[in-house]
């Protein structure tokens, strides 16, 4: 026997909840269109550097979540955890840098070990975007207004804040650094593990710790908005500006810092207080020194990340009223008309399906299962006049229609 349950964290999407997540991806990636973002994907596992290398040795993705594994071939590869690193390094490998701005829409699975809850898991998947070659502000105004546009069609919006800060230029952060490990010094002993590592590494990081000991302490901590230099300050005015000229609501929460390394400027997190500790929706900013130290060359970047799942249970479920058309033979002589009905329906692109097993009451209760809304019946008597029965299932009608006719029949049902 096989184990039956499936592996911890991964979930079978069954046909409705496939639909509704596929709903929330597709409306996305619709919406992005109009801004004029394309689709594409990278590979769902790379080369394990791409991603420990540029997510920053500290961060809770890296030093808990990935799931690396050595391949028969010997290669130390990685599931994606996130999309932004597969992102930047295809733009790389594509020499696209000639072609910059590109504007990238993804979706697909995303994979961390964490510990499964409610909007917690191990296989999930996110909608992303991506915009790499643009350093002006007005791009980030964009991505974010992207974001609260998709949103809103999702019917999200009442139960969403913007939660906005800056991250400073480069030297802004390192002047900063220096004043945060000043000011953590004489608690170190205090911190949790990671955040003690942190504080070698990357102190800021600390301010990401969910650990409530670390918040205490953090207090207190300098803050980086009073250590921003004119230029972060100018660009963070332009961002707001702009936010608020498109009437897009935001707060601005000096203490957010984003997960990952490399992340300049702009930081952005959706959040809704309707998913128990599973607060964030849609999260990202602006990082440009991601492709500096992946290939050297200066290319910034910005973009954002969505859970579908939490997107989907937030929105609930969609209906998807069926068009498909149920063939039943009233008795086994007829199921090769029905067959042969049943192709050319088909062939004339009507969704069709043949009810052949039980008898003609179970026939139907499968039909309206199926949620059809007619029912073409196959009958001896009506097949001699070259017709056929067909059923509305709402309202319970029958008529008899010539088989010629039936596919201008039901197009005119279905306009
Ligand atoms: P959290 O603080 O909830 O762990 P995060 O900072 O790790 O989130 P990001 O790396 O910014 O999240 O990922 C972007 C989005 O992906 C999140 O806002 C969330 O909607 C979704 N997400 C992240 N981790 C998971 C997960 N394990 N299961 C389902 N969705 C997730
Ligand atoms: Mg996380």
């Amino acid at each position: 026997m096989i184990p039956l349950q499936p592996v911890r964290g991964t979930h079978d999407l069954l046909p409705e909840d496939f639909r509704n997540q596929k709903s929330v991806a597709d409306l996305a990636c619709k919406i992005s269109e109009l801004y004029g973002f394309q689709e594409m994907t990278p590979p769902v596992f790379e080369l394990s550097e791409v991603f420990d290398r540029t997510l920053g040795e500290t961060s809770d993705v890296v030093t808990k979540e990935m799931y690396s594994f050595k391949d028969r071939g010997g290669d130390v590869i990685t599931l994606r955890p996130e999309f932004t690193a597969g992102i930047a390094r295809a733009f790389l490998t594509n020499g696209l840098t000639q072609q910059i701005p590109v504007k990238f829409f993804s979706r697909g699975p995303v994979f961390r070990h964490e510990r499964p809850q409610k909007g917690r898991f191990r296989q999930f998947h996110q909608i992303n975007v991506e915009v790499i070659g643009s350093p002006s502000p007005v791009t980030d105004i964009e991505v974010i207004a992207l974001g609260a546009h998709i949103l809103e069609e999702l019917g999200l919006s009442d139960d969403i804040n913007l939660k906005l800060n800056t991250l400073g230029d480069l030297d802004s952060r390192l002047y900063y650094r220096t004043k945060l490990t000043e000011y953590l010094l004489p608690f170190q002993n205090e911190l949790s593990k990671d955040s003690q590592l942190r504080l070698r590494r990357n102190p800021l990081r600390i301010f990401d710790s969910k650990d409530s000991g670390d918040q205490k302490i953090l207090h207190e901590a300098p803050l980086l908005k009073d250590y921003l230099n004119d230029i972060s300050c100018k660009f963070f005015d332009d961002v707001c500006a702009g936010l608020s000229e498109l009437g897009i609501a935001y707060h601005i929460d000096t203490r957010l810092v984003r997960g990952l390394d490399y992340y300049t400027h702009t930081a952005f997190e959706f959040v809704t207080s309707n998913l128990g500790a599973q607060g964030t929706v849609m999260a990202g900013g602006r990082y440009d020194g991601l492709i500096k130290a992946m290939s050297g060359k200066v290319v910034p970047g910005i973009g954002w990340a969505a859970g579908i799942e939490r997107l989907a249970i937030m929105r609930g479920s969609v209906d998807a009223p069926s068009r498909l058309i149920s063939v039943i033979p009233i008795n086994p002589n007829l199921e090769k008309d029905a067959l042969k009905l049943t192709k050319k329906l088909r062939d004339n692109g009507i969704a069709a399906d043949i009810g052949y097993t039980g008898n003609m009451k179970k026939r139907m209760a499968r039909a309206n299962k199926l949620g059809s809304p007619f029912c073409v019946i196959i009958g001896e008597d009506e097949l001699t006049r070259d017709n056929i029965l067909l059923r509305n299932m709402k309202t319970g009608e029958q008529v008899e229609v010539p088989l010629a006719k039936l596919k201008e029949h039901l197009a005119c049902q279905f306009s």
